[in-house]
């Protein structure tokens, strides 16, 4: 019996890591890494840290535009698929990446899908169409939440097919604690707890748009100042290549993306979280750290419901706003009910164990 996972960016990777363990314990495990992230800070720095085998391919797939990228990931997993033939093509979220599955389903390989049934509601962004595309060819879905999984029975998809297993991020950051409290980051930046903001944004939608990113600068800028806080933010490659010849305000400090531990060590620490990530709200919310989505639109309404994020939108003013509400009030709350026990990983193994060789549809 055979599992294949295809993956390629380094929220794919980190969160894995745990699930890759187990399948290599337990099953025939074929990884598949797409190369989608290409960099070493993006992809290669995740395999040293968080004890993650060399994969069996890598794709090196052509990255950039639209057409070629989804094309030669269509056509470079096919091709591993077919000589492979694994029994189920594991897939987590919502990159290109994933799009494997549309090969996978055309031969009549079973796909699992991992962190199926988020929806924003949002087309602009290209995630939420890999989503519903790479939903509605599983067979098997496994959802964060309960919210995730009702999302898939609004669309038709039959409960039967349905396993909520939690987030696998808890699974990594409780198993790798120790590294991240022993990470030396905050002495080597002279970073003193609550000193700083610590700031991600890479989204298409955020960034391509060069309207947006002036907003997000701005609102950096002045936040850093009401505050009187640094802005800490290690900048993912795609944004970098959106700034070109942009004056970047000079209290912002641009830094290269750092390792999972060192990043981790630094979310912990920040007196508030500005993103437009999906994984850094789910990571505020486990260090309960106070925590701003610079975004429209969410596939993750139950930080908000727990009280533990603004969803601000990108209008400066209101970040600051936002900023201002999320750090006032110091409140001890149970920031954990939407992120599951830390079980994730063995429940994903369980649950393939099961089904592996009876996955009907
Ligand atoms: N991360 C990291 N180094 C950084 C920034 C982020 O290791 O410099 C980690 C972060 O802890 C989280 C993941 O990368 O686990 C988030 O990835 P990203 O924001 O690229 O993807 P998204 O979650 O938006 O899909």
């Amino acid at each position: 019996m055979k599992i294949m996972s295809i993956f390629g960016t380094r929220p794919e990777i980190i969160r894995l890591s745990r699930i890759f363990s187990l399948l290599d314990t337990n099953f025939n495990h074929i990884m598949v890494n797409t190369s989608q992230n290409y960099t070493y800070e993006l992809n290669s720095v995740f395999f040293d840290e968080l004890e993650i085998r060399k994969p069996d391919y890598d794709l090196k797939i052509r990255t950039g535009k639209y057409g070629p990228e989804v094309s030669d990931i269509i056509t470079k997993s096919e091709e591993v698929l077919q000589k492979e033939k694994p029994d189920i093509l594991l897939i987590l979220g919502d990159t290109n990446s994933g799009l494997a599955a549309i090969p996978a389903a055309h031969h009549g390989i079973k796909i699992a899908h991992l962190e199926s049934g988020m929806r924003s509601y949002d087309f602009r962004m290209p995630e939420e169409k890999n989503r519903i595309i790479i939903d509605h060819l599983s067979s098997l879905l496994l959802p964060y939440t309960t919210y995730s999984r009702e999302n898939l029975i609004r669309e038709n998809i039959h409960p039967g097919k349905i396993y909520v297993v939690g987030n696998p991020i808890i699974d990594v950051i409780n198993y790798f604690t120790p590294k991240i409290d022993s990470s030396k980051i905050m002495e080597k930046m002279n970073l003193e707890p609550n000193s700083y903001f610590l700031v991600t944004a890479h989204r298409s939608e955020n960034v391509d748009n060069p309207e947006t990113l002036e907003k997000i600068f701005t609102s950096l800028q002045n936040i850093g100042k009401r505050f009187k806080k640094r802005v800490i933010y290690p900048i993912h490659p795609r944004t970098l290549s959106k700034l070109k010849k942009r004056k970047v305000p000079n209290n912002i400090e641009l830094i290269k993306p750092l390792g999972f531990f060192d990043f981790s060590k630094l979310e912990k620490n920040a007196f508030c979280l500005i993103t437009d990530s999906g994984t850094v709200p789910e990571e505020a919310l486990y260090f309960k750290r106070p925590c701003v989505t610079i975004r429209e639109s969410t596939e993750r309404p139950e930080y908000i419901e727990e009280g533990a994020n603004i969803l601000a939108g990108l209008d400066p003013k209101n970040i600051e706003e936002a900023v201002k509400l999320i750090t006032l009030y110091k409140v001890d709350r149970a920031w954990n009910k939407s992120l599951g026990d830390g079980k994730t990983a063995l429940r994903v193994a369980n649950i393939l164990r099961g089904k592996i060789n009876r996955l009907t549809y």
